[in-house]
């Protein structure tokens, strides 16, 4: 068993990593995994790879990527080539981004990456809302797995929260975060969401890491075509 070397990601903005032996996964975690990926292959682990704070959006733009989805792009791009170049005699499969529907937020959960926001996102002392989850990857690798970020809901001792006051549709107002207002509001053509989350821009956890406009309006600019094509 051997440490993991991610220097070369954590320099390209893919700076979470998280090492898992699959079979240590709860089932549910990896149910639709084991239904989708070919178990001829029998991997061993699981890594997931993400990106906290602005880092990934500057690498993404010093290389000049210009397709619909850079970041994904270059994401997979960047771990294909770290995967080749640290283990080059070893089975590997990158799942996400792709088709396969793996369950993001529960392996957040179990690396300690997140914990339920009002709105949704997930949140972390250390990054707040500011992290995403950019890759995973199937491997015959023998790393050692990565010990869980041990961290409390940063919003299990917020007075104020004042993301739920600052989100326009009142999404949050009824206890509990109601998709249809938040993408009723977003929809509309007056909207302060188009491109931004009101109610994430005014939480203060990690708002050193907020993403600056460009990366903002990328982002929020993807999720509601997302929305008017399935709406
Ligand atoms: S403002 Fe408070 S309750 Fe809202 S996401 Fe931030 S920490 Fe959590
Ligand atoms: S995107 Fe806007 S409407 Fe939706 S939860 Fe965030 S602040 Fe509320």
């Amino acid at each position: 068993m051997r440490l993991g070397d991610f220097t070369a990601l954590s320099g390209a903005g893919l700076n979470l990593q998280a090492v898992f032996d699959l079979d240590q996964l709860p089932a549910d975690a990896v149910a639709a995994l084991r239904r989708c990926y070919d178990p001829a292959h029998r991997y061993r682990q699981l890594i997931l790879i993400g990106h906290g704070g602005r880092s990934l959006w500057e690498a993404v733009k010093a290389s000049g990527i210009g397709s619909e989805n850079p970041i994904d792009d270059f994401s997979v791009r960047t771990v294909g080539q770290w995967f080749a170049e640290q283990f080059p005699d070893t089975t590997g499969e990158i799942i996400y981004p792709g088709d396969i529907p793996a369950d993001l937020q529960a392996l957040g959960r179990i690396a300690g990456w997140h914990h339920a926001s009002p709105f949704m996102l997930g949140i972390n002392q250390d990054w707040g809302t500011w992290f995403a989850y950019r890759v995973v990857l199937l491997a015959d690798t023998n790393l050692e797995p990565s010990r869980p970020l041990q961290s409390e809901s940063p919003c299990d001792r917020c007075a104020d929260r004042i993301c739920i006051a600052s989100c326009p549709a009142g999404a949050m107002d009824g206890g509990s975060f109601a998709l249809d207002k938040c993408i009723g509001y977003r929809r509309q053509a007056s909207s302060l969401c188009k491109a931004t989350c009101l109610a994430r821009v005014s939480c203060p956890v990690g708002s050193a890491h907020r993403y600056g406009d460009e990366q903002m309006r990328h982002a929020y600019s993807i999720s509601l075509r997302e929305i008017e094509r399935y709406s």
